[in-house]
């Protein structure tokens, strides 16, 4: 592969989790330091209902939604991530992506999905946020949750496998593969950044990769011009599976 076509394909998406009115906000105004200094325009993860008592124990910032609105008016991604972040299903690993774990969504009917995701667009709406892509909390999913995202306009996920993102069942995949900020050689990828789990000595790494790595860094918008269907990306995302699930089931 010639190097302009490594260089074309390779990038970052910033995927910044759990945010919500209670969060760690000491460390999401040191972020939006740090994504100003390199104009990085990050996707954010908003929990629209948030009833998690793991974040309730956080400071509530009490004017949030507009806080929200300024960061999408300077071309920050605003996510969909979950309605309320409680966990209220056991996946047993039979989840799309087969990870495991508790759910919000996995296993309820279609109904029940359907109405927690458009009770979430809703908010937004309400708020005057645009929305056009969703995560579930703990990357867990079953075919219910695709259907009710469809049936709610919602085409866009970032989570999966593979190297670059990936078209199935008419969704836009955007790959997130690694619990830690990784840079890979070839690909375009996302993070997972979670601000309420982190230290202060974990944001300073996360600041180190950032300064190191903040050229390959590139918003939803690019990332969205990258989904293709060709033969070499879903070579890429059939390996990374295999490999990905046995590296798992060590873990
Ligand atoms: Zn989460």
């Amino acid at each position: 592969m010639k190097s302009s076509q490594i260089e074309k394909n390779t990038g970052l998406i910033v995927r910044l989790d759990d945010v919500t009115d209670h969060m760690n906000w000491t460390l999401m105004d040191k972020c939006q330091n740090l994504f100003n200094k390199y104009n990085i325009k990050p996707l954010l993860g908003v929990i629209p209902n948030n009833e998690d008592k793991e974040f309730k124990v956080f400071p509530q910032r009490k004017n949030f939604w507009t806080i929200v609105k300024n960061w999408q008016e300077s071309g920050w991604e605003i996510s969909m991530h979950g309605y309320n972040h409680v966990y209220d299903t056991e996946t047993n690993k039979k989840d799309f992506f087969g990870y495991g774990g508790r759910s919000e969504f996995y296993g309820h009917s279609l109904e029940a999905q359907n109405n927690k995701i458009s009770k979430g667009l809703n908010i937004f709406k309400e708020k005057g946020i645009r929305v056009r892509s969703f995560f579930a909390p703990n990357h867990t999913y079953d075919l219910n949750t695709f259907k009710a995202l469809k049936m709610n306009g919602i085409d866009n996920i970032i989570d999966g496998y593979g190297l670059l993102p990936y078209q199935e069942f008419d969704i836009n995949f955007i790959p997130q593969l690694f619990y830690k900020e990784i840079m890979l050689p070839f690909g375009i990828q996302s993070t997972q950044v979670h601000l309420n789990y982190m230290n202060e000595e974990n944001f300073e790494k996360f600041e180190i990769f950032i300064n190191k790595n903040h050229k390959y860094i590139i918003n939803f918008d690019l990332a969205l011009k990258k989904v293709t269907n060709n033969l070499f990306s879903n070579l890429t995302k059939f390996t990374l599976e295999k490999s990905l699930k046995i590296l798992r089931a060590f873990k």
